[in-house]
């Protein structure tokens, strides 16, 4: 059965991404709803289960073929080679037992046990925003409220919220929500539909601190934002702590009504900026430490200095090589690491022209490349026309208004805007991200 599920999953990704992440898995176990997959230690289910969780529960649910089933992951002890020290099960009380990535609502609250301030390295471009979220966990709704943290993607605010709510669930009995904008949207729309309003406001309105990830989702949402203006209201009244996060600042959120807008900047608004080179040393030393997984100053070096932006990509990186050398034995050395990350890295900015993606999502599509360059807005068009701009955005150099005037002369609002929808569409839809996934490689090859 696992086998059939394993056949399932390789039609849908690159072959690489098969090869790396899917056959060390095996099936451990089924219990009642959930497949309990084995894996070589718990930063690979981590990266699996948030990569691929979808794709994996769908997989072995159709090779089962009788109903839904979720995947867990669990760490297996065998094979494990002598580079890279068997990941002990002790430690935390996060940690130990079975299906660590269930674990994670153990406090009540969904908050991730591993994001944790002891976790967080600390750098000139998030000295701030840390120093600021440990004044609100000390003393909440007594030093800044609301706090408002602001920073591009992979910077570190879903984690410093986490470290928050962790710090105070160990120390005392606040009630915390913490929550995602989209959540919090799910549970108006569902409030509304079912009547159940006044469950919602029992629900939010009656914590010690809110906590709301990724804020400028908000943008649009008028029954979503009139229903958080309440809570807002109702829990700054009451000195309870309010803190958000959000991509951009709040006067840049222009689809979010002012009074809300204007209260997002009542207390403390701190930003996270990309990490120096030196915090990216500092951010790898101290992951392959906990990750025990063995470095080499070089790689580190290596690594520090080709993924500049992103801490999410820095990690996704250190997994990866991580995942390799355990899965194939081999001490981690620079040409491994080049060789495992030559898809993430290298001339591949340089190389790929614009016309090269329009050519790709064209033929994958069947449309012409007028056709992704002209203005029509039927369905058919307009994802592949978004999905090429996107893909134009993470491959090429190129700034949003370049990629405008080469998609027939739009706006640059225009390309924003898709790469937004697409990178959130993506997020959500496992399909979406294999095929993107797919392009690029493709793309890439060519
Ligand atoms: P954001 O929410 O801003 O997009 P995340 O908080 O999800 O970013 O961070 C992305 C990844 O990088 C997470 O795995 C997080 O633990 C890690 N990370 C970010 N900043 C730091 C840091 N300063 N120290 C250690 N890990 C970090
Ligand atoms: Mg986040």
């Amino acid at each position: 059965m696992w086998n059939d599920a394993l056949v399932y999953i390789q039609e849908k990704v690159p072959k690489q991404v098969f090869e790396t992440w899917f056959t060390p898995v095996v099936l451990d176990r089924i219990e009642d709803t959930t497949a309990y997959l084995a894996v070589p230690n718990k930063f690979f289910g981590e990266w699996l289960g948030e990569h691929y969780r979808d794709l994996l529960a769908e997989a072995v649910s159709v090779a089962q073929g009788d109903g839904h089933l979720d995947v867990s992951f669990v760490v297996h002890n065998k094979q494990v080679p002598s580079t890279l020290p068997a990941q002990q099960e002790s430690g935390s009380a996060d940690t130990a037992g079975r299906g660590f990535v269930a674990s994670r609502s153990k406090r009540g609250v969904q908050l991730n046990p591993k994001y944790t301030f002891k976790s967080f390295v600390v750098g000139a471009g998030n000295q701030f925003a840390h120093a600021a979220c440990m004044a609100v966990a000390e003393q909440p709704a007594k030093a800044y409220n609301p706090l408002f943290l602001y920073g591009g993607v992979g910077l570190g605010k879903t984690h410093l919220l986490n470290a928050i709510g962790n710090y105070l669930a160990e120390r005392s009995d606040l009630r915390i929500a913490y929550l995602t904008t989209e959540q919090f949207t799910n549970e108006v729309i569902n409030s509304i539909r079912y009547d159940k309003m006044i469950d919602l406001r029992k629900r939010y309105r009656n914590v010690d601190m809110l906590m709301i990830d990724d804020i400028q989702f908000l943008a649009g949402k008028e029954r979503t934002q009139e229903e958080f203006f309440h809570t807002f209201n109702t829990l700054y009244e009451a000195h309870k702590q309010i803190v958000l996060s959000s991509d951009r600042f709040p006067k840049d959120m222009p689809d979010i009504e002012e009074r809300l807008r204007s209260r997002f900047e009542w207390g403390l608004i701190a930003d996270l900026q990309p990490p120096d080179v030196e915090t990216r040393i500092a951010i790898l030393r101290k992951k392959s430490e906990d990750e025990r997984i063995a470095l080499p100053e070089d790689v580190i070096h290596f690594l520090a200095t080709t993924m500049k932006n992103n801490i999410r990509e820095l990690e996704g990186s250190l997994v990866r090589v991580g995942a390799y050398s355990s899965l194939t034995g081999q001490t981690i050395t620079l040409d491994m690491a080049k060789n495992v990350l030559r898809d993430l890295i290298g001339d591949k900015k340089k190389i790929v022209s614009i016309e090269d993606i329009q050519e790709a999502v064209g033929s994958k599509y069947h449309l012409k490349i007028a056709d992704l360059k002209s203005r029509r807005r039927s369905k058919t068009l307009v994802h592949p026309r978004q999905i090429a701009m996107y893909l134009c955005r993470e491959l090429t150099d190129a700034s949003f208004p370049e990629i405008g005037r080469q998609f027939g002369g739009k706006d640059h609002t225009t390309i924003i805007h898709a790469c937004r929808q697409i990178s959130k569409a993506k997020e959500a839809d496992s399909t979406l991200h294999t095929t993107l996934e797919g392009l690029k490689e493709q793309i890439l090859r060519a």
